[in-house]
């Protein structure tokens, strides 16, 4: 969520990325406002990136679907030297053999359902709604980001670098960023409900699989999300900044690991040893 002044009136923009972490804990919502430059990316991040500028090259006609897999190498190269991330449990080396034959799964089992001629990493910036703060002041509420790939016929895509295959229930439940994007295509070019979105996933083994996980969002969807973030935009609006947000520490990404935020925050109260402790252990 980014706050912003626009002609003397606030003006509060969406982003789904924050969104999910808001509904994991809001306090993480609050810090990733806050201190976002806590959040650095690691090596996932950036093996995640330079397959999604393999694909964009490829959709873009720039390369051709087989020369992609000669030229991946320096992708990844250029961008391990220019960002600055954190290394989690993989070697240049793994990232490039992970990272190959991800390519190399998207080509075989992921584009040919793809119908190319489409738009590539689409930037959206749409009215959502109005909410009032408890001091009475209008403030505009506005969805953003980028979809990775929008087809001709206003089928969104979105492709995933993950550790395991992915659930269509699980998916079909809950995700937000799905809601989110079809939301925004719906009421920035009309892009008529229900709208598919298609998660091209590709697993992040030297056997990648390339799978197509589609989610269908409704108008009912769409009304459920717009309830979902006017309600947390207005908790936030009136709790404000300063003070602490509701912590949710039941997630697995409530950890010194993957809670960039977790040494001023669980962290601060517990040490490793008390957060991990076992009596199996030293006896
Ligand atoms: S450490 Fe846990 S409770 Fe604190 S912000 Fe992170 S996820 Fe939330």
């Amino acid at each position: 969520m980014i706050i912003e002044t626009v002609d003397n009136a606030q003006v509060v923009k969406v982003r789904q990325s924050w969104l999910n972490d808001a509904m994991m804990c809001l306090e993480r919502g609050r810090y990733g406002i806050n201190l976002p430059d806590w959040n650095k990316g690691n090596d996932a991040t950036v093996l995640g990136t330079s397959v999604h500028t393999a694909i964009e090259r490829v959709l873009t006609a720039q390369t051709s679907a087989v020369d992609i897999l000669d030229q991946y190498p320096e992708i990844l190269r250029e961008l391990i030297a220019s960002e600055d991330f954190k290394y989690m449990s993989m070697t240049d080396e793994s990232m490039e053999a992970y990272g190959l034959a991800m390519v190399e799964a998207w080509r075989r089992d992921i584009m040919p359902k793809v119908k190319f001629g489409g738009r590539v990493e689409h930037k959206f910036n749409t009215h959502l709604t109005n909410v009032e703060t408890p001091n009475g002041k209008n403030v505009e509420v506005r969805l953003i980001g980028t979809m990775d790939y929008i087809d001709p016929d206003g089928v969104i895509w979105d492709w995933k670098t993950a550790a395991r295959k992915y659930s269509q229930l699980e998916k079909q439940k809950a995700n937000i960023q799905s809601s989110v994007y079809a939301l925004a295509s719906h009421l920035m070019e009309d892009n008529p409900l229900p709208i598919t979105f298609n998660f091209g996933v590709m697993t992040r083994a030297n056997k990648s699989v390339g799978q197509v996980v589609p989610v269908q969002r409704t108008s009912a969807h769409c009304e459920w999300i717009k309830s979902q973030i006017q309600s947390v935009v207005r908790m936030g609006l009136s709790m404000g900044l300063e003070n602490s947000w509701p912590q949710n520490d039941q997630g697995h990404l409530c950890s010194e690991k993957w809670c960039p935020w977790w040494s001023i925050c669980k962290g601060s109260h517990l040490s490793e040893m008390e957060n991990r402790w076992n009596p199996e252990e030293g006896q």
